[in-house]
Parts: structure tokens; C-alpha cells; sequence
């Protein structure tokens, strides 16, 4: 029996929304408003709202602001259009003032309503996701009216609980269907398209609109990057990490940087630049999340503007990295509670390295290869964000994202024969890696680089 072909949409890969993370702030938001819209649905007004955090959700939510997240969802925000400096108040602000307008009536919502499980009393084994929340309404008399199982599964997705597992039903299958790398390959090879325009071909039958929609996200890539590299100081949660992003960009244009490697910094500065507007909650794209948002666009603007990339090409380069994000979304995962940030940065550095080799030239077999060695090279790395911030190691490791990037592109474009290992090797490599991860490395923050520095 031929396996089902991936229905994945590129637009789900690449959502905007509020930073410091799409499984703990962009999924949560977008969780608690479809259970708002729920409750609105079944004519539910309820006299108490609670939402429990649990796993990585509550170990790490503190410092990933879940808390505001779910409190904006159910005040009916999305990550799109929220006001991003009023969701950093809005703790503050219901704290002042707990009432909520739902659907035209007012009922009360305060930060306390939001709870943090520890990983004691829920421990993660004992989960469907370790991203998971748990929303309930309760009417007047304390009794429950609605109550949904929710998981945050990496890059902004989320799944009701019992749906952990089963592949997205569409209305529609591809046009043309791929499971995996191999098919993926074998599909390019039948119709003479590049990977990217596969994924071009397949997503403009859901979305008529793709192209639009794809200008939106490449807006957004650069509106963040001039964002980041215009703003300077400190970023918030006390642990002390300035913007280095300007600073970079200021050097490069001074000619302070060797000139061979003038462009690879000139995209560092562009990683640093999102991943710090990322860390300051500010408006980004997932690619494929928010802690590995700065890889995918930062090589893809640099070389679209050094190589005067037009429109199309620049699309066909973001369905390539969706190709590449898809195939390791299905078959392993995007989420560091998961896996750890070898689904995060990994599959990032993946997703660039097969773009930049398809802008550069390459055949549809050396992008398949660029990807492979991206995501190669970063098996086994561990998520141990220090305080839960989404600020060391992850900017950094942006930055080095990109270098990697570049390289795996270089590394397939100038090789003789294949390499010895599949992507779809790779994958299922990363997979098992991730399985066999102690939970302290996958987003708990309790081992690693979180756990090196004294608490103040
Ligand atoms: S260490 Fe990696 S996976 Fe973990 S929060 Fe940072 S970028 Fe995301």
C-alpha cells in the first residue's frame, strides 16, 4: 500500500505571530482562542475560566510568556494580529482590571487563572505531547462546561489531544503527492519540477492566493529584520543579553569584515537580528518555529539580494525549505520538547541549506543532499534555553544555523557521487535521537547550558 502523501500546506510552515516561541507562545494563543470560539459556538459563558500548563509548557513557560499567550487567546487574539506590546502588559492589565468581553458579555479572566503543572505532578511520560494544555469553562456553580485537551506540537501547530498521531485530512489530496525524501526526489525526477515548485503546485490548489500570501511572509521576514537590526540595548528577562545585531551590520559596512565572508556575516547579522526581535516578543515568522526563525530567512534575503533574486525565484526557495521542513515533520518532529533543537535549528538549517543550494543551481539530488547534511550535522543537539528565555543558546545558534547552512549548500554543490546517508536516513535517525533524549534537554531547562550559570 503506497504510504499517505504529506498534506502539510507551506502556510502553516511559515506563520507570523508573536516571538518567544511557537510551541509555547504562538500555539497556546492560537489554542485558547479556537476554544473561545468553541465555547462561543455552544453558547457557553462561563462564570470561570482555567488553563492548565503542563510538561514542557509549564517548565518553560515562564520564560516563553505562555501564560500571556493563552490569556490573549482567550481575550480572542490571534499571533497574526495581536498588539505585541499589549500582550507583554496583558498579565498586568487583567491583574488590574480581571474581565474579558466574550462575544459581548463580560466575564472574568485574571493571570491566576492560568496554572503552572510542575513536572512532579505531571510528569511528561504521562502526556500525549509534552506541549500540552488543558482549557476548561466552568459555570457559576463550579461545575465544568467545556473542557478540551489541547498539544502544542512545534511551529505553531496544535492538535486535540486524541489526534496526536493521526495524519492532517485534507478535502483535497496533492497534486502531486510525495511521503518522504525519496518520493519527494522521484516525483521531481518524474515531472522535471524543482522540489520547490512541487510544493509551489501543491499548495497554490488549497491556496489560490499563494503567491500573495507568500509576498505577506517575505514582508514579514524583512519588516523583522529591519526591526532587529535598528534596535539596541538590553533584552527583557534579567539575563543580561544585549543586541549584537546592528553592531554586526555596523562592522560589516564599515568593511571590518574579510570580505570572502562578508556575506555569510552579513546573514548572521540578519539571524541575529530576528532571533533578538524573537526574544523581545516582537512579530516574527515561524521557519519551521520561532526559537529557529532566524536561519531560513536570513540566507534566503541575503542571497536574494546579492543575486537579485526575482519574485518567483524567491518562492520557489520557500517551498523548497517547506518541502524539507514537511518530510521531517512527518517522519520525526520540529518541536525541542520533542526531539530537541536538532528539530528546531536542525531542521531550520536543513530547510536554508536545500534553498540556497536550488538558488545557487543545484540539482534536485545535491538539494536532497544539502539538507541532509544540514540536519546531519546537528543531530543529537540539545534544547537547554538558560531561564526558559529563548535568548542563550538560541541566538547564537542561529547564527552558527547559518554558517552550517552555507556550507551543507557548498558541500552538496561541489561533490562528487552521492552521500552515504538519505535524508530520509537522517530523519529517522533524528527521530530516535530525540526519543532516546533525557527529558532534561528537550525544553525543560533542567540540563545542559540551563543549568551552567548561578541563579542571581
Ligand atoms: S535551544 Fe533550540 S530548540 Fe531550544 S528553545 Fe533554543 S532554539 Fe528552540
Amino acid at each position: 500500500m503506497t504510504p499517505a502523501p504529506i498534506t502539510i500546506s507551506l502556510l502553516e510552515l511559515f506563520r507570523i505571530g508573536p516571538g518567544p516561541s511557537s510551541s509555547h507562545t504562538v500555539g497556546p494563543m492560537r489554542a485558547a482562542a479556537r476554544f473561545r470560539s468553541h465555547c462561543l459556538a455552544r453558547g457557553i459563558t462561563p462564570a470561570r475560566l482555567q488553563v492548565e500548563l503542563q510538561g514542557s509548557l509549564s517548565a518553560t513557560g515562564h520564560g516563553h510568556g505562555t501564560d500571556r499567550a493563552v490569556l490573549a487567546g482567550l481575550c480572542g487574539d490571534e499571533p497574526e494580529t495581536c498588539d505585541v506590546d499589549a500582550l507583554q502588559r496583558l498579565p498586568d492589565t487583567l491583574r488590574d482590571d480581571p474581565h474579558i468581553d466574550w462575544g459581548g458579555v463580560t466575564v472574568r479572566l485574571h493571570p491566576d487563572d492560568v496554572v503552572f503543572r510542575s513536572l512532579r505532578e505531571v510528569p511528561t511520560a504521562s502526556l500525549a505531547h509534552p506541549n500540552t494544555l488543558v482549557l476548561r469553562a466552568f459555570d457559576a456553580a463550579g461545575s465544568l462546561q467545556h473542557e478540551e485537551s489541547v498539544c502544542s506540537v512545534g511551529g505553531g501547530f496544535v492538535l486535540s489531544a486524541e489526534l496526536i498521531g493521526q495524519p492532517v485530512v485534507r478535502d483535497r489530496e496533492p497534486k502531486i503527492p510525495f511521503h518522504n525524501g525519496d518520493s519527494l526526489l522521484a516525483a521531481s525526477h518524474r515531472t522535471g519540477l524543482s522540489i520547490g515548485e512541487i510544493v509551489l503546485q501543491n499548495d497554490r490548489e488549497w491556496h489560490p492566493d499563494l503567491d500573495e500570501q507568500l509576498d505577506r511572509i517575505v514582508a514579514a521576514f524583512r519588516d523583522c529584520v529591519a526591526r532587529g537590526l535598528r534596535t539596541r540595548g538590553e533584552l527583557p528577562g534579567g539575563l543580561g543579553v544585549v543586541r549584537r545585531a546592528g553592531a554586526l551590520l555596523r562592522r560589516l559596512d564599515a568593511g571590518q569584515v574579510e570580505g570572502s565572508w562578508s556575506p555569510i556575516a552579513r546573514a548572521q547579522a540578519y539571524a541575529y537580528a530576528i532571533n533578538e526581535e524573537n526574544a523581545a516578543g516582537g512579530r516574527v515568522v515561524t521557519a519551521p518555529t520561532n526559537g529557529a526563525a532566524g536561519i531560513f530567512p536570513a540566507v534566503l534575503l541575503e542571497a536574494a539580494d546579492r543575486l537579485q533574486l526575482d519574485r518567483a525565484r524567491i518562492h520557489r526557495a520557500i517551498g523548497t525549505g517547506a518541502a524539507i521542513a514537511m518530510v521531517i515533520k512527518t517522519h520525526a518532529s520540529l518541536s525541542g520538547a520533542e526531539v530537541g533543537c536538532q528539530g528546531e535549528v536542525g531542521s531550520a538549517t536543513a530547510m536554508a541549506a536545500a534553498a540556497l543550494c536550488e538558488i545557487l543551481g543545484g540539482t534536485p539530488d545535491q538539494v536532497e543532499n544539502a539538507a541532509e547534511i544540514g540536519l546531519e550535522h546537528n543531530l543529537g543537539l540539545t534544547c537547554d534555553p538558560i531561564r526558559g528565555l529563548v535568548q542563550a543558546p538560541c541566538i547564537e545558534r542561529n547564527a552558527m544555523g547559518v554558517a552550517k547552512a552555507w556550507s551543507a549548500a557548498q558541500l552538496s554543490l561541489h561533490a562528487e557521487g552521492r552521500g552515504v546517508v538519505s535524508l530520509d536516513r537522517v530523519i529517522r535517525v533524528m527521530r530516535r535521537t530525540g526519543h532516546d533524549m533525557h527529558t532534561d534537554y528537550k525544553e525543560t531547562s533542567t540540563g545542559g547550558l540551563a543549568v551552567s550559570l548561578p541563579e542571581c
